[in-house]
């Protein structure tokens, strides 16, 4: 078959598989900095306030390592299935950049905290293991600001720099080059960010910076070779992390189609225009000038210690999925979005504490809690009604003392304002005995009565697709002002003109 390489963009894809690799930092839930008693609390603050003479780097201060940064680091490391290692140290990163008040960074580099994991990712029901290379700790670096006369940030001729974020701890993943699109790529950080989040080692928010991902992505060539890596830098959300490699890919593809070569470098994503560009020549092991910190002591974790990590570990994301699906019979997509947050699945089994049926809380978190937390913009955390009244609305909907129609109003009304349940349904205008048997059948006669064309049409066979008579389901619903049950009234319905 012929193949011209300007003409067939698809076949040339597919000849190159993608491969990807991704560094992703995440800001430990310290509250004081890596090697200083700095509030790790910077977002805000006035600039160069969360400082001392340890990471503003004076001359005769020395570090002082922040044991929890060393334990969170290990939870992440035991949650990627890592080894934590006995021994390892830290080095000094060397590169002349203001960002950097001691003109190097402290990091991990050859012996870390955590060496080869992985952890399962799923996208699009796919599943997959992607391995963990290893997991170190570092210092994280300040932040430039570009500001101009008028006082906005950027444009500006000159650059100050504010180190309130200079020295606060953060863990990075490495992962081994096993992803192999930009769906997987967002897949794992998902699954790494609700790791952080389940274990307690980060809030895991792209949006300020507490999760930072560094992309390496090459294409193979044709004989399955390796093809030259370009890392791209400044993603800051999930959507534009997939953007950037899926401009990346077509980028490469392009280039080497038309017979060009890619050059190892670094590229930023530029969000605005949708773009990678190159920002500079990729450094190489050798530019950093890796050497030990001589100022702090080795780490050293015992094997009792590592014990003691192990003990501590919550359940993971994964054995919750398994449980909640074993324990409540629930399916997979019910579990996976009950246990997508480690709150949202608290509150559910909260709620069957309370005394709720399983399957019809799963639905009632799942839809209408879900909803109403995205139309407020709530977190389930700040959520005002809590599980065991979501359990009596459940149950009154159970004994059919309430409609669901009324039940979701009920829930509304709870949502927003500060009522009892008692007072909610009262307001809410159900009776204590809802609409059924023969009241309902009354109601149905009545609309039927009202309504003979449209009844005349369903007795002949010809409501073919069935709208006239959902038609009359919902004059049977208004007529009732939801007080009915809709499958009730549909069946009433039903049986009255035998369709
Ligand atoms: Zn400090």
């Amino acid at each position: 078959m012929a193949d011209s390489p300007l003409s067939s963009k698809n076949s040339a894809a597919a000849k190159r598989p993608v491969v990807i690799g991704l560094e992703v930092h995440i800001q430990l839930n310290t509250k004081t900095k890596l090697f200083c008693p700095c509030s790790t609390d910077y977002i805000g603050r006035t600039p160069n306030t969360n400082v001392c003479p340890i990471c503003l780097a004076v001359p005769g201060t020395l570090p002082l390592l922040n044991d929890l940064a060393v334990a969170l680091g290990s939870r992440m490391g035991l949650g990627l299935h890592c080894e934590i290692q006995n021994y390892s140290n830290f080095h000094r990163k060397n590169y002349f950049y203001p960002d950097l008040s001691k003109a190097y960074q402290i990091t991990q580099y050859g012996l870390t905290i955590a060496v080869g994991g992985y952890i399962d990712i799923e996208p699009e029901g796919r599943p997959k293991r992607v391995r963990v290379h290893h997991l170190h700790l570092e210092e994280d670096a300040g932040k430039l600001v570009h500001p101009t006369a008028d006082g906005r940030l950027t444009g500006a001729a000159y650059s100050l720099v504010d180190y309130n974020r200079g020295g606060v701890p953060l863990s990075e993943i490495v992962s081994e080059p096993d992803m192999s699109s930009p769906a997987e790529a967002r897949d794992y950080v998902i699954r790494l960010r609700q790791l952080a989040r389940y274990l307690d080692v980060s809030d895991g928010e792209m949006e300020s910076g507490s999760l930072r991902v560094d992309a390496n992505i090459s294409l193979s060539n044709p004989d399955g070779s390796l093809g030259t890596r370009v890392e791209i830098k400044n993603m800051n959300s999930l959507k534009s992390l997939e953007r950037a490699l899926e401009y990346e890919i077509s980028r490469q593809n392009k280039v080497l189609d038309s017979g060009g070569r890619i050059v190892q470098e670094t590229r930023l994503w530029d969000d605005a225009e949708e773009v990678t560009r190159s920002m500079r020549s990729k450094e190489t092991a050798s530019d950093y000038r890796y050497y030990p910190e001589m100022d702090l002591a080795p780490i050293v974790i015992t094997d009792e210690q590592i014990e003691d990590f192990k003990r501590a570990m919550p359940e993971l994301p994964w054995e919750k999925r398994e449980r909640f699906a074993r324990e409540f019979g629930l399916s997979g997509e019910e579990v996976a979005i009950l246990t997508e947050q480690k709150e949202l699945a608290r509150y559910y089994e909260e709620t069957i504490a309370a005394g709720a049926p399983p399957a019809r809380a799963a639905n009632w978190v799942r839809m209408e809690v879900l909803r109403v937390l995205n139309e407020t913009g709530t977190s389930i955390s700040d959520f005002p009604l809590g599980p065991s009244v979501l359990a009596e609305l459940v149950k009154k909907v159970e004994s059919k003392e309430l409609s669901s129609t009324i039940a979701k109003d009920i829930l509304d009304t709870l949502s927003r304002e500060d009522i009892t349940l008692d007072e909610a349904v009262k307001r809410s205008g159900a009776s204590a005995v809802r609409l059924t048997g023969c009241l309902l059948d009354e109601v149905v006669d009545r609309i039927c009565a009202a309504n003979p064309g449209v009844v005349e049409t369903i007795k002949s066979g010809r409501d073919k697709k069935g709208g006239k008579m959902k038609f009359l389901q919902g004059l049977v619903m208004k007529e009732t002002r939801g007080q009915a049950d809709p499958s009730e009234a549909a069946g009433s319905l039903s049986k009255k003109l035998g369709a």
